[in-house]
């Protein structure tokens, strides 16, 4: 270490707590690290490392006083949230008060609490390894997510904003910065997933499609879709080609939204149509006191809760819900809400925890119990439904590209759905920016399994045993579920082919 750095340290080692302190050499430590992966410069790496929390023990009149010594107004964000304030006066101080003057060291400290969408190399650095310094809690977590980052930052980066987040809500943290959170996930996720959010959030979802991706799902729904009108989103999975020659059977595996409103003709046209024998509700229990299925007689039903929804998140979200007086009130109190959670946590993580694993473990086994048909469903019969027939696709040897067709079929099917709720909320005079997040989780984005079968690769490599095996089914059960859902030999059933 040359003299210089030892004084560095000595000064910082003054001002701050032996605690801040061994964060400090923790974080700078984890910093390095990564400025090594990424060829970025180690010594002012380690600087800014160093100084990222130099204000972090002064009191808030001290930081007010500081800001107002250097002609710096403090921002909006720390006002609203002052535990921030930290990070902007942190960077007066390093600049004036230790010299550093690389504009994107000091950016990097200035932004290391609540980060920014269009990060540099360094700041993304700095602000991921200050979340993942070995001490902060969950560190079976953040070793996970350090391998992330030595050589896919943003990656680790998006699985640490959902962690963010849901502290963020726990604990009251205003909004604004919830949000702040919210839009760098979408940054990094739209820069990953080529996501053009301008286009997303002026157009109506079926128009969020590309052209081949309309296309496609325009011949799933009609090769697929069943035409009975008292079940949401319901249509066949079938006529895909497999890897091995082979085509999905088309009637065997139906998707749908809930069966609440069921009428008897159509539960009758589906026992004697498809001969449905099983139904399978991926839903909660409490989704189903709210919204109980119509009971079809005659065949089997299963409740399997798909996604584990966090308790207490999911009662907060519940009793906003209820709070709300007007459908619009509801409706927004889902759209601020539930977004992050529902959507990002169900698709990220879904392999993470033994949850869902476990789920689609008993519900392939129960694939293969029954003789006919078996129904999936949910609420809308786009989330976890999608997730759960994309997953089954993908074991049985499917392409992404039928895959993600399959998924986005639901877009043509909700499409009246999304539209009706977004006029509520612009009727009632609530702004585009909340019509648009409604809109967001309404929306079916082929981005979302686009970033769901990117996980599942860099997890289990892209052989379909590694997604056999997270599961817990071998090879046996592969074979048993490729002879119930696939043709003999490519379009041996003319009918099935699918692929005229
Ligand atoms: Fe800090
Ligand atoms: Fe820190």
């Amino acid at each position: 270490m040359t003299n210089d750095n030892h004084n560095l340290v000595e000064r910082i080692r003054q001002r701050e707590s032996e605690v801040r302190f061994s964060h400090t050499l923790r974080m700078v430590e984890v910093a390095v690290s990564l400025s090594e992966c990424y060829g970025i410069d180690k010594e002012l790496t380690w600087r800014t490392g160093m100084l990222h929390d130099i204000a972090k023990e002064l009191t808030k009149d001290e930081m007010v006083s500081i800001a107002q010594k250097y002609g710096h107004t403090i921002s909006e964000t720390s006002i609203i949230y002052p535990e921030n304030m930290h990070a902007e006066v942190g960077a007066l101080i390093a600049e004036h008060e230790f010299g550093l003057k690389d504009r994107d060291a000091l950016n990097a400290i200035k932004y290391h609490c609540t980060g920014r969408p269009d990060m540099s190399m360094l700041e993304k650095i700095i602000f991921f390894s200050d979340y993942a310094e070995p001490h902060r809690p969950n560190p079976e977590l953040l070793q996970y997510l350090y391998q992330i980052a030595k050589t896919d930052i943003d990656e680790a980066i998006i699985r640490s904003l959902y962690e963010r987040i849901k502290y963020q809500l726990y604990h009251n943290v205003p909004a604004a910065i919830c949000e702040l959170s919210n839009n760098i996930h979408d940054y990094l996720m739209a820069k990953r997933f080529g996501w053009d959010k301008s286009a997303k959030e002026e157009n109506n979802h079926a128009e969020l499609l590309s052209d081949k991706e309309f296309d496609n799902a325009l011949e799933v729904v009609l090769r697929n879709g069943i035409g009975i009108h008292s079940v949401e989103n319901i249509r066949s999975v079938g006529g895909f080609p497999t890897i091995d020659g082979r085509t999905v059977k088309n009637g065997v595996l139906l998707r749908s939204g809930s069966l609440s409103r069921l009428t008897a003709e159509d539960a009758d046209y589906l026992t004697k149509t498809f001969g449905l024998s099983m139904v399978i509700d991926l839903r909660s229990s409490e989704e189903i006191k709210m919204s109980p299925n119509v009971v079809i007689a005659g065949v089997r039903y299963e409740n399997i809760p798909l996604a584990e929804l966090d308790t207490k998140r999911m009662d907060t979200l519940t009793s906003l819900y209820q709070h709300g007086e007007t459908a619009g009130e509801k409706a927004w109190y889902l759209a601020k809400f539930s977004k992050i959670d529902a959507l990002g946590k169900l698709y990220h993580n879904f392999f993470d925890d033994t949850f869902s694993p476990n789920a689609v473990k008993r519900i392939f086994q129960l694939l293969l119990e029954v003789d006919g048909a078996v129904l999936f469903h949910c609420t809308s019969g786009k989330d976890r439904t999608g997730i759960l027939v994309a997953i089954l696709l993908y074991v049985l040897g499917c392409s992404k590209e039928d895959i993600i067709s399959d998924y986005t079929a639901s877009a043509l099917s909700l499409f009246t759905n999304a539209e009706k709720f977004k006029s509520v909320l612009k009727k009632q005079g609530y702004s585009t920016e909340l019509q648009n997040n409604l809109h967001k989780i309404l929306s079916v984005a082929p981005e979302n399994l686009h970033a769901f079968l990117y996980d599942i690769e860099q997890s289990y490599g892209s052989q379909r045993e590694g997604v056999l095996k997270a599961i817990g089914l071998g090879q046996h059960e592969l074979e048993a579920l490729r002879d119930k859902f696939l043709t003999d030999s490519r379009c041996a059933d003319g009918k099935n082919a699918g692929m005229e």
